[in-house]
């Protein structure tokens, strides 16, 4: 029986696995601790999150009110992208389903149909999320109105440190050991290969069962001990920098979106939160040098900067394996992708759901190790499909790093996922992939790309039946957000009760 689980690492991702752990394992009368530097500071910087992130707070049984005030959270209900498609151009990602369920076929096929006799319709207003972001309006979703509000999805933003912050009292509070100290050695059984014992720097010896790599970048467990290689994906995945700044929030920066600006060698972020703005450039190097980019973040920001800019450095990909011998590794330690779809806390959480349910003991290790493999890389590619959409679909004339974008040659499960949607209006989606169809078709649309024909199906609706429904449609989505308090006020209303 493997009882003894030891974590490496207390950034986001240790202590979110401790958390999970605190309410999985420790009740099952399993002994976890966390193991944190003193010294070696966290990224810190993840603090725009998807819809799965509210389940899994819901899943510790978290009070929603009391973490949003402690981690002074505000409302997402999307992104909006701005010049992604060409400079002016703006459309948002939503949260929401699009449309409702659709007579027959997915509503998206429906909206193709609609959108080929009326050119201008905007696909926004078909969508509940978006149709709430651009009027600042928020409320949570009420199943009881309808299952059009049912259907509105919403996650947070949050100050990343205080949510780990948060997570620690959690976790030590139910039985997780919290260890501060720097792990100087990784002492390897001789003739397995596996993870005996942590060595830290007062000379203790942490021995365990399991291990649990959160050492972020520097993967000190996979990477560093059981030398796991690390693939990378900066040939469709350029940006290898950020410059990030916190400013003070305003009036209108307190959105219920994230703003994620094309710029000319990356984009910019922008998050509310209730006592700050996080903001930041992510862009490649080899197109633009840090000088030239922290000036240009400082040049577009909207409010008054509270401290000097700092400089993160990573490489998109992730490594050939997350599970290795009696060790898995959770969080940065695993692999990056940039956050311009906020995707590495969800796959922190996905990661760390996947290996409460497949926790191994010694006779299992190696088909459990093979199993999560596999499903952690194919959710990971399919984000990675995900956002390089955003990038090859650029219609940008200017800038060699754009044009770099709409010449690179593709992943092959991404190049046919577009050859269907271009030929068939289908966009295939399966159980690993995080996004929906009605995200996929929102950057597609948002980015100017139509299919060439339409499912046969969809034609048998008669034309004035169609122009019914789609009406009805979108007149119950302008009505619901119509309804909607304005989000800080919600906020406001919600902290103060
Ligand atoms: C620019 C940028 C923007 C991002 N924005 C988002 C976002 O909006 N949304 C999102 O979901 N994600 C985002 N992320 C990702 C997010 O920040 C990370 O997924 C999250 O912070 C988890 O980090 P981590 O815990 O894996 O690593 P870290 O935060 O680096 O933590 C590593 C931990 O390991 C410890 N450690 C390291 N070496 C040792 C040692 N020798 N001994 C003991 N302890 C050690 C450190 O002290 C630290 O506690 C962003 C990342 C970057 C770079």
């Amino acid at each position: 029986m493997w009882n003894k689980v030891v974590i490496a690492g207390g950034g986001t991702a240790g202590w979110m696995t401790a958390a999970l752990m605190a309410k999985t394992l420790c009740r099952a009368g399993f002994e976890v601790c966390l193991i944190e530097s003193p010294t070696i500071t966290t990224v810190g910087v993840g603090e725009a999150t998807i819809p799965s992130f509210v389940h899994f707070n819901r899943l510790l049984g978290i009070d929603e009110k009391d973490l949003l005030k402690k981690v002074k959270a505000t409302f997402k209900l999307g992104i909006n992208f701005i010049n992604w498609d060409k400079p002016g151009s703006d459309y948002i990602h939503g949260f929401s389903a699009l449309g409702d369920q659709g007579p027959g076929l997915p509503f998206y096929h429906y909206w193709l149909r609609w959108q080929k006799r009326h050119p201008d319709t905007n696909i926004e207003d078909y969508f509940l999320a978006s149709s709430c972001a651009r009027k600042n309006k928020f409320m949570h979703p009420d199943p009881a109105v309808s299952s059009l509000f049912s259907g509105l999805g919403y996650a947070y933003h949050i100050d990343a440190s205080l949510y780990a912050e948060y997570l620690k009292d959690y976790a030590t509070s139910r039985n997780v050991k919290h260890i501060k100290a720097d792990i100087t050695d990784i002492r390897l059984n001789p003739s397995t290969g596996y993870i005996e014992s942590l060595r830290l720097d007062d000379a203790t010896v942490i021995a365990g069962d399991f291990f649990i790599d959160c050492t972020g970048f520097k993967s000190l467990l996979l990477g560093g001990a059981l030398k796991v290689p690390f693939i990378s994906w900066q040939k469709w995945l350029k940006c290898d920098r950020a410059q990030v700044v916190p400013t003070a929030l305003t009036n209108e920066n307190f959105v219920p979106y994230t703003k994620a600006v094309a710029q000319i060698a990356g984009w910019q972020w922008r998050i509310p939160l209730q006592h700050r703005v996080g903001n930041g450039l992510v862009y490649s190097s080899a197109y633009m040098d840090d000088n030239q980019a922290q000036s240009l973040l400082l040049s577009q920001i909207d409010s008054e900067p509270l401290a000097q800019p700092r400089m993160l450095s990573f490489t998109a990909g992730m490594r050939a394996r997350f599970w290795e011998k009696n060790c898995v590794a959770v969080g940065l330690s695993s692999g990056f992708l940039e956050p311009l779809e906020s995707t590495s806390i969800h796959m922190i959480q996905s990661a760390i759901s996947r290996l409460s349910m497949l926790f191994p003991n010694a006779e299992t290790n190696s088909v459990l190790a093979k199993q999560f493999n596999q499903e952690t890389s194919a959710e990971m590619e399919k984000i990675r499909d995900f956002v390089i959409l955003h990038y090859c679909l650029n219609n940008r004339s200017k800038e060699p790093f754009w044009q770099d974008c709409q010449n690179m040659a593709l992943p092959d499960s991404l190049k046919h996922k577009l050859e269907l949607y271009r030929n068939t209006a289908y966009i295939h989606h399966d159980h690993n992939d995080v996004f929906t169809e009605g995200s996929w078709l929102s950057v597609l649309v948002g980015q100017g790309v139509l299919p060439r024909h339409s499912m046969q199906m969809i034609n048998t609706m008669p034309d004035e039946q169609l122009d019914h429904y789609m009406k009805s449609v979108r007149h119950q989505i302008a009505a619901l957000s119509g309804q909607m308090p304005l989000h800080r006020d919600y906020i406001q209303r919600m902290l103060m009760v």
